[in-house]
């Protein structure tokens, strides 16, 4: 094991022996682990995809979910964060960005089925799904299959995406040709946000939770918040705030009309759990506003 971590270090340079250690032994070997059982994820059924609701503040109406991908693996439960980086770097995101998709229109179309009211779903994707030339393509047939109408599915990707789209953003036009939406996501963390949103058309922003997290003890937090809002707004996007936790945030967030989403009304959860929060705010839309949806 050692051995193998010195010529990883090797190759990574010429001679970078100093960066030989024990950390590097573990996560060049966590790594390794992630990377084989991806592998076999897709195969032996150890994906899920877990919903979390959208609510638009003034009425309370639930007017999206966003699709958060779930890894329940060999090695036991494994973070997007940690394995949505490894399996872009191994290519595996490719055809696991497709079953996304396609399980998320699944649900859609289950719900419709069960006699729902038409919802959007949001789908995560990530830059090298969006550097695939056929991205456009296997969308349009993920959406056929499933006979979900493109205007309920959005597309969620980055502002580093976004920023480095030149090359790709002939997709950009066949997802808008196709009807997809497009969302930009963690907005306000990158260095150049705003050379993100200048040549694309979006539907939505999604302001990143670390820009909400400060507002309530900040007045200068807060007065950049609600510009970023107000940006959206301009730019005719729908603006969803994310990471709201608290009825503080929730109550403030309420003023500006965004759209929120938080694990104050649910944390991501499977299909059937995810509808039944979302019958409460069918029958009280505006129940958050006196105690949160339990589950
Ligand atoms: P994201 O797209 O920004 O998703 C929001 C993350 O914030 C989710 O983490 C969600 O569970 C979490 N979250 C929601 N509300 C709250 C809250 O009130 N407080 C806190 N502390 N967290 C909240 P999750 O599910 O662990 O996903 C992390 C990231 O992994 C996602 O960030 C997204 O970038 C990526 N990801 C997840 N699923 C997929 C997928 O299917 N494909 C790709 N390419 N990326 C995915
Ligand atoms: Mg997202
Ligand atoms: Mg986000
Ligand atoms: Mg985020």
């Amino acid at each position: 094991q050692a051995d193998l971590a010195l010529f990883m270090a090797k190759s990574a340079g010429k001679e970078n022996y100093e960066f030989f250690s024990p950390e590097l032994l573990d996560s060049s070997l966590r790594k390794q682990e992630i990377t084989a059982a991806l592998q076999q994820a897709l195969v032996n059924g150890e994906f899920s995809v877990h919903y979390q609701p959208q609510v638009e503040l003034v009425s309370g109406r639930v007017i999206g979910f966003e699709a958060l991908l779930r890894w329940n693996s060999a090695l036991g439960a494994v973070a997007p964060s940690e394995f949505i980086p490894v399996a872009e770097e191994c290519g595996a995101i490719h055809s696991i960005g497709e079953w996304v998709l396609r399980e998320a229109c699944l649900q859609l179309a289950a719900w419709q089925k069960e006699g729902r009211p038409a919802i959007c779903v949001s789908v995560n994707v990530s830059a090298k799904q969006f550097l695939d030339t056929q991205f456009a393509e296997k969308v349009a047939r993920i959406l056929a299959e499933t006979d979900v109408p493109a205007e309920y599915v959005e597309i969620e990707i980055t502002e580093s995406v976004m920023i480095d789209l030149d090359a790709s953003s002939a997709l950009v036009e066949e997802l808008q040709a196709i009807g997809v939406k497009l969302a930009i996501d963690d907005f306000g963390t990158g260095y150049s946000s705003l050379n993100a949103i200048k040549n694309i058309q979006i539907d939505t922003l999604k302001i990143d939770k670390s820009l909400v997290d400060e507002v309530l003890g900040s007045d200068r937090s807060m007065a950049i918040l609600a510009t970023i809002i107000e940006l959206g707004k301009n730019l005719g996007a729908e603006v969803v705030v994310e990471g709201l936790e608290t009825i503080e945030q929730v109550t403030l967030m309420r003023q500006y009309e965004v759209i929120g989403q938080g694990y104050y009304f649910s944390r991501p959860l499977p299909g059937d759990k995810a509808a039944r929060v979302w019958d409460k705010y069918l029958e009280q839309p505006n129940g958050l506003f006196h105690a949160p949806v339990l589950y």
